[in-house]
């Protein structure tokens, strides 16, 4: 028996989820969002957490930069704390991709992003603690940062529940409805709830949702490891951001001197799981390698000490880039995951385009064409400038 209605019913309580629900509830729509453990239970809660606009396609670049606004004045933007702290990005190459970088450069310059070129001897003089041997060159963002994955999930949430919104966690949607070939709700542990138009942003999860009602999205849950290490005392007091292209992996600042670190290559994909029961701790294996990668490009972390990492969930499709879009042929149902390891820095811009999607009315000025559903049968995958497809 149907228990309520909603103008729209969001499945999935992560960064997307519930910036879409906070977007609708701007607008004036009745939301409903469910979700089935608790807030940021997915690949939200377990984020490094990264906004950078380091992207090597228009689109994705412009919405970093739209993404990177709000982050930046969050409480001004939609009120509350995430945890924001700008800490720069430096995205470092090998001298054979200097081209592609410099390419990716003017690309981000032409979109308005704050982004400079240093040859190897400007990023020593940026971070004296590098090793630059085998540096070609690097893009210096000093406005990129990072905030909090649960924190930022909570502060939506709670915006939209001021807004009018229901939020129902420990709610598992357990089908999408249909009738006369269109949206009719959503059936739950809580029982049924009624809306002409569902939004699946369950991330890992959304491929099985979506299924449900005939669409098999080529989208795999994979495991992401993040190894921690704590700096020694007084060698290295910060650093910014560092995607080292040159070793296909990662080092992020985090408060108490941690240095959080994990893989760039796109064999992260491979790492297929079920993601309701899949290894949430590292390996050390992973821990070793992260550490030597370290090593080599902060000699002073040699004496670094291995902390408690974790591991999370990638959505991965095969470009790496998500579906956001209507699907066709079922009026009312929205499909917005598969972010593939970068969808929480676009959280406040894909919320904006969801919103776009339900309503009919285009307030954000990015068209999520792009992101398409039939792109896959189309053979129309979205390319970057150059190889690094896992970041975009
Ligand atoms: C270790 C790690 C590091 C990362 N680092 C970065 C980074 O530095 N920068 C960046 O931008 N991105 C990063 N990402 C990626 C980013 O975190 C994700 O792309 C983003 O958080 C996905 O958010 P989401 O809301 O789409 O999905 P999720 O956060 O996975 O949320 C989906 C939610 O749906 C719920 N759900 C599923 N099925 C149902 C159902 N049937 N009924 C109700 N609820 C359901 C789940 O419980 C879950 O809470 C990282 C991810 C990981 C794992």
């Amino acid at each position: 028996m149907t228990k309520q209605t909603a103008d729209v019913i969001v499945i999935g309580g992560g960064i997307t989820g519930t910036s879409a629900a906070y977007q609708l509830a701007l607008r004036g729509c009745r939301v409903t969002l469910f979700e089935k453990r608790y807030l940021a239970a997915g690949g939200t809660g377990r984020t490094v957490g990264l906004i950078r606009q380091h992207y090597s396609n228009e689109i994705t670049a412009r919405m970093a930069l739209r993404a990177l606004h709000v982050w930046q004045d969050f409480d001004q933007a939609v009120g509350g704390d995430v945890g924001w702290i700008q800490t720069g990005a430096l995205f470092i190459v090998g001298p054979h991709d200097l081209a592609g970088l410099k390419t990716n450069i003017a690309l981000q310059k032409q979109v308005g992003i704050n982004v400079e070129f240093l040859d190897a001897q400007a990023v020593h003089a940026l971070a004296t603690y590098l090793n630059i041997d085998d540096i070609g060159g690097a893009a210096y963002e000093p406005d990129s940062g990072c905030a909090d994955g649960a924190t930022a999930t909570n502060a939506y949430a709670n915006r939209a529940k001021a807004l009018g919104a229901t939020i129902l966690q420990d709610t598992k949607v357990t089908a999408v409805c249909l009738e006369a070939g269109r949206i009719s709700g959503v059936e739950t542990t809580q029982g049924d709830f009624s809306a002409p138009v569902v939004i699946n942003a369950a991330g890992p999860w959304g491929a099985h949702l979506a299924l449900g009602v005939g669409y098999d999205t080529p989208v795999e849950a994979s495991r992401h490891q993040v190894a921690v290490f704590q700096r020694p005392e007084g060698l290295v007091h910060t650093h910014p951001f560092i995607g080292d292209f040159i070793q296909g992996f990662y080092l992020r600042p985090e408060t108490g001197r941690l240095t959080l670190s994990g893989s760039l290559e796109a064999s992260e994909a491979t790492n297929k799981v079920d993601p309701d029961n899949y290894v949430e701790t590292v390996d050390m294996d992973f821990n070793i390698d992260m550490a030597e990668h370290t090593e080599h490009r902060v000699p002073a972390m040699c004496d670094a000490q291995i902390r408690k990492g974790w591991a999370g969930l990638y959505d991965v499709t095969p470009d790496w880039h998500p579906i956001i879009g209507r699907m066709p042929g079922l009026e009312g149902f929205i499909c917005a995951y598969g972010w593939s390891g970068s969808g929480f820095k676009m959280g406040p811009v894909t919320g904006e385009m969801i919103a776009d999607l339900a309503t009919g009315e285009q307030r954000c000025p990015i068209d999520p064409h792009l992101f398409r559903f039939e792109r896959f049968a189309e053979g129309d995958l979205v390319t970057g400038q150059y190889s690094y497809s896992i970041m975009g």
